[in-house]
């Protein structure tokens, strides 16, 4: 037997619960894992409240990203004991997530724990870390160095921000962290962020190109913040979109990409290469400063996991939310 959050969907409406499930719950895969830790990202706290269409098989155990060690496996990569980390791959959209005690996975998605990461540390950098590091190297391999000048995080106080911020200060660069929330200004200075900026500067409709600012961007928020920073970079700038916490919608023109050479990088987790995902770990196991990722941490127990989704997608948690599920 084993605890799990579990949604339904049917006649008596969408709702997520704390269950007991039995072992003849799991679904198909090759190899087993006793979970230690998840955590909560944005995509959880919308599976979790219902408020985005995530979750397309019911009942569904939430949760995108686990780490834990093997208790069974039938893959020529994977034995008992291996300490393994998951993230993506339509896990917790598709196939049963990490907010339980065990999970069955197929072992092509998993990877082996980076060595000197914890299970903990794993989840506390999950997708949206892991993420932001894609968005990192997204910026490197366009060319952007610390020495072009500022680079924008939007959504910073959130987990993909905190850790953009944090990696980006490790590596040199000039951050200014975008937010809505200045009482997390200190929070955010701690981490790295050279200047603080109010949201509400790059949220209203603003024009096709303005003062050219920004060496290059993270953005997780979408809409006309996106627009704003990408009306706002530099020459030969780079800006990586990933997010849409603000918005799925893009009201933006081709005036900054036409006359400013501007490029609009796109940068998805889910589906995202085995390569790609070693290369972001490895990073992350480098340029990540792991006393600086504690400040970002939150831990919860699973009992805690559907009040905190709803307080995530409100905006109201900051940095990553620890799942502790044991
Ligand atoms: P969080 O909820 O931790 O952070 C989101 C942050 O966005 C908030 O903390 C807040 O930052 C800001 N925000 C929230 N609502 C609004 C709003 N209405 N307008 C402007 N800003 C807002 O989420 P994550 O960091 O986990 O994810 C961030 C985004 O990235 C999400 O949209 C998520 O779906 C996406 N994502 C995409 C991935 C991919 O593969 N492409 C992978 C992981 C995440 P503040 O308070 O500082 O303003």
């Amino acid at each position: 037997m084993y605890k799990a959050i579990v949604i339904h969907k049917d006649e008596a409406g969408y709702r997520a619960g704390l269950e007991t499930l039995d072992e003849s719950a799991l679904p198909e895969g090759d190899v087993t894992v006793k979970v230690d830790y998840s955590c909560l990202n944005y995509k959880d706290g919308l599976a979790i409240t219902g408020k985005g269409p995530v979750v397309r098989r019911f009942p569904m155990v939430p949760g995108i990203d686990l780490a834990g060690s093997v208790v069974a496996s039938e893959h020529p990569d994977f034995a008992v004991g291996d300490a393994v980390v998951l993230n993506g791959w339509g896990v917790g959209e598709v196939h049963p997530g990490g907010l339980a005690q065990l999970a069955r996975l197929k072992g092509d998605w998993l990877i082996p724990l980076p060595a000197g990461i914890t299970p903990r540390q794993a989840m506390a950098v999950g997708t949206a870390g892991y993420t932001a590091m894609l968005c990192v190297l997204g910026l490197e391999k366009a060319g952007v160095t610390p020495d072009q000048g500022e680079i924008v995080v939007t959504g910073a106080a959130g987990g993909v921000g905190s850790v953009a911020v944090a990696v980006l200060a490790k590596l040199g660069y000039t951050v200014v962290a975008s937010t809505g929330r200045a009482e997390e200004a200190d929070y955010l200075k701690g981490l790295g962020a050279a200047e603080i900026i109010d949201r509400k500067t790059l949220s209203e409709p603003g024009k096709p190109l303005a003062r050219e600012r920004w060496a290059g961007a993270v953005d997780t928020v979408g809409g006309h913040t996106l627009a704003n920073v990408c009306a706002s970079t530099k020459y030969l700038g780079t800006v990586t979109a990933c997010g849409l916490a603000g918005g799925a919608d893009l009201p933006a023109t081709v005036m900054p990409f036409i006359l400013r050479g501007v490029t609009l990088k796109g940068i998805d987790s889910v589906m995202a290469p085995r390569a790609a995902r070693l290369e972001a770990w490895t990073r992350l196991g480098r340029d990540l400063d792991m006393a600086k990722l504690e400040m970002m941490v939150t831990e919860i127990g699973l009992e805690d996991a559907i009040d905190t989704a709803g307080r995530l997608i409100e905006g109201k948690v900051r940095g990553r939310t620890v799942v502790n599920v044991n």
